[in-house]
């Protein structure tokens, strides 16, 4: 049976979420955790900021004096970022003060320097503020002792400096699942041998092992199986060592295409073998001797684009993440389009603003085998099953494409 693209989706997401098996932690440093997955949830050490900061160059003062304009304060001194002022505002008074720099005290807001006008340590004040104004309370990003990374969550740039910021130099990560990559196809031969005019070069599991270590995974590259089953079997057999195997072709409905056969040899149940997308459609998605796998359709777009949308959300909860789906953002379509696939379609596109809208259109290429189209591509468009008529203008889904 055929199910369809959120079908597909959603028994990928149950059957991981069920029988997850829970990743041992790692310590690692921060300069090595990116891309990582939080195996513990990580707390503020301090109120942050840790006093109220001020976000602009000018002066610390009390903004009840600043009914009148200009009003004239005096001024007590400066304090620079890294110093903090022993003293106390009073009425009438003010501190110059840079940004970054804690507020004074009796102070409650500052004036930026270009609304001032000072002479000596008189200052004119020339616009007036609210209270905390130009201030970033203490506390305010976030208590001491609250959460400021859950568990699960995966570490970017951002998150990092988090860490940084809070004091943790090193944090504890989920082991990061094991996949190993399986090609198959006679035809198919290592990148470094010249192919005879009838073979073709293996480029899946260079594209997968990419995609695998963008999504978090450690790639486990087997060698290429023939289409025998006693040799694929062999390393399928290899490939259910890891906690995710990946197979690339060998799983339509031609006379050596032995995926499933070996695999249902290996007691393996199947949750779907079909799914309602284009390319991609012959998709296989089960479990064998505890371990998870995707038989991937071997042309080349098919397999880029199955793991994208099936694969990787898989490999987040396989990592200890929360399931990941693909987001679908909406551009409008530069050209009118008919669609009359009753299959959902990925098509390799390009995005670009035009008159502040974001307008897709397809690029030329010649089916799922086209990696040329996939490379001039930015995104790929995404239609849904139902057949329409598109028309210039109207808003579809594109899915960008990952670095
Ligand atoms: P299959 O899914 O085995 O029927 O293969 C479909 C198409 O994908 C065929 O044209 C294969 O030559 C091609 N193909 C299969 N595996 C690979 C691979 N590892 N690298 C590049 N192309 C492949
Ligand atoms: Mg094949």
């Amino acid at each position: 049976m055929t199910l369809s693209y959120e079908q597909a989706l959603s028994v990928v997401r149950e059957k991981l979420a069920q029988s997850r098996p829970q990743p041992a932690g790692e310590v690692v440093p921060l300069d090595e955790a990116r891309g990582r997955i939080l195996a513990e949830a990580v707390t503020a050490d301090r109120d942050y900021p840790p006093f109220h900061r001020s976000t602009r160059d000018g002066f610390a003062l009390r903004s009840g004096d600043l009914s009148a304009l200009p009003a004239g304060l005096r001024s007590l001194g400066e304090i620079r970022a890294g110093e903090y002022f022993s003293g106390k505002v009073g009425p009438g008074q003010c501190v110059s003060i840079m940004t970054g720099a804690p507020l004074p005290d009796g102070a409650d807001a500052v004036v930026m320097v270009e609304h001032t006008r000072a002479s000596g340590d008189l200052v004119e004040i020339l616009r007036a503020v609210a209270s905390w104004e130009n201030v970033v309370r203490r506390g305010s990003e976030t208590p001491a002792g609250a959460t400021v990374l859950p568990r699960g969550r995966r570490l970017g740039a951002g998150e990092l400096g988090l860490l940084a910021t809070v004091g943790r130099a090193r944090v504890s990560v989920f082991r990061q699942p094991i996949v190993a990559i399986l090609p198959t196809g006679d035809e198919i031969v290592p990148v470094d041998r010249r192919p005879e005019w009838f073979q073709i070069r293996n480029s899946n599991a260079i594209t997968l092992t990419a995609q695998v270590v963008a999504a978090g995974g450690c790639p486990r590259r087997l060698e290429i199986a023939p289409d025998r089953p006693e040799a694929l079997r062999a390393l399928v057999e290899e490939g259910l060592r890891a906690d995710l195997l990946l197979l690339s072709g060998g799983v339509s409905m031609g006379k050596y295409d032995y995926v499933e056969k070996v695999l249902a040899e290996l007691g393996a149940e199947f949750y779907f073998t079909s799914v309602a997308i284009r390319p991609g459609k012959p998709l296989v998605f089960g479990r064998a001797r505890e371990k998870f796998f995707f038989g991937l359709p071997g042309n080349p777009v098919s397999t880029y684009v199955t793991f994208e949308v099936f694969v990787r959300p898989a490999l987040a909860l396989l990592g200890g993440a929360p399931f990941e789906p693909p987001v679908f953002l909406r551009a409008r379509l530069a050209r009118p389009l008919q669609h009359r696939l009753g299959l959902r379609a990925f098509m390799p596109a390009r995005v670009e603003l035009r008159q502040g809208d974001p307008v897709v259109e397809l690029v030329a290429w010649q089916g799922s085998g086209d990696l040329v189209g996939v490379a001039a591509a930015n995104c790929f468009l995404v239609l849904p099953p139902e057949q329409t008529d598109l028309a210039a203008g109207d808003w579809v889904e594109v899915l960008p494409k990952p670095g």
